[in-house]
């Protein structure tokens, strides 16, 4: 009886305003539950989203069933798929781990805006499972990722597809290469545009960094979050070929799907 007071007491906190700030911001840097399925979160980790939505991310399909250009789900095996009969990509060949929808859309959101950065690491594994599966391991020989404008980086704090090229990198052993590319100007939001507008609207965006004449005669991958009409890439891959890379592949986390 005397034992179980005394531990009600103990749980009774002197300061209960105190100690929900201390809560507050223990979760911040520990989260207590999972982002997506709000399940408790069963280890100490930084990683906001719980392991069993992590591992039920599903990738999209693998070589036979994709466009062996763009790395578009088919219908029918093999390909082209039309974008890339009409030549409308600059990459040589490109992959992404998922769709972009449903939990991987969510878990994307929460990295790139809600500052839950320690979300690069799981996501740059699935993109590791994606590069081994479909490239020769000594397909290239340095990662870059997308640059985001000056602005735009300042604002969130940091660049999410840098994030996930410094994992990516370090999961495969890939150097990554930096300030190679930079962008001049943030593009005005690419959603609801067509294709052509996008184009436009991307014409100048991407110019040589400082340390661009470290592309030379090199095979890249070109690392962004998400691949959406491919301008952004292709925009950003003219000017890393125009210094000189040899090859440029791209990867990213998710693809959208018309449909
Ligand atoms: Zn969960
Ligand atoms: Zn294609």
């Amino acid at each position: 009886m005397l034992a179980e007071t005394e531990s009600a007491d103990l749980s009774r906190s002197p300061s209960p305003g105190l100690s929900h700030f201390f809560h507050s911001l223990f979760s911040l840097f520990f989260p207590d539950i999972c982002r997506v399925c709000e399940e408790p979160l069963e280890r100490f980790t930084r990683v906001p989203v719980c392991r069993a939505c992590l591992e039920g991310l599903r990738g999209l399909p693998a070589r036979a069933g994709i466009c062996e250009g763009c790395g578009l789900p088919l219908a029918a095996a093999g390909g082209p798929c039309r974008q890339c009969q009409k030549g409308d990509y600059e990459f040589e060949q490109a992959r992404s781990f998922g769709a972009y929808d449903g939990v991987l859309r969510e878990v994307l959101h929460l990295f790139k805006y809600r500052g839950m950065t320690p979300l690069a690491a799981p996501l740059a594994a699935r993109m590791a499972e994606v590069l081994k599966r479909e490239w020769a391991p000594d397909r290239f020989e340095a990662l870059v990722a997308v640059p985001l404008a000056r602005g735009r980086e300042r604002e969130r704090g940091y660049n999410q597809a840098a994030l996930l090229a410094r994992e990516l990198g370090r999961q495969c052993g890939l150097p990554v290469l930096e300030n190679v590319c930079r962008r001049v100007r943030a593009t005005p939001p690419q959603t609801g545009l067509t294709r052509a507008q996008r184009l436009e609207n991307l014409r100048g965006a991407f110019a040589p960094g400082p340390r661009a004449a470290l592309l030379a005669a090199r095979r890249i991958l070109l690392i962004d979050d998400v691949f959406t009409t491919g301008a952004t890439l292709s925009a950003c891959i003219r000017v890393l070929r125009k210094a000189g890379a040899e090859s440029v592949c791209a990867l990213t986390v998710a693809r959208t799907l018309a449909g």
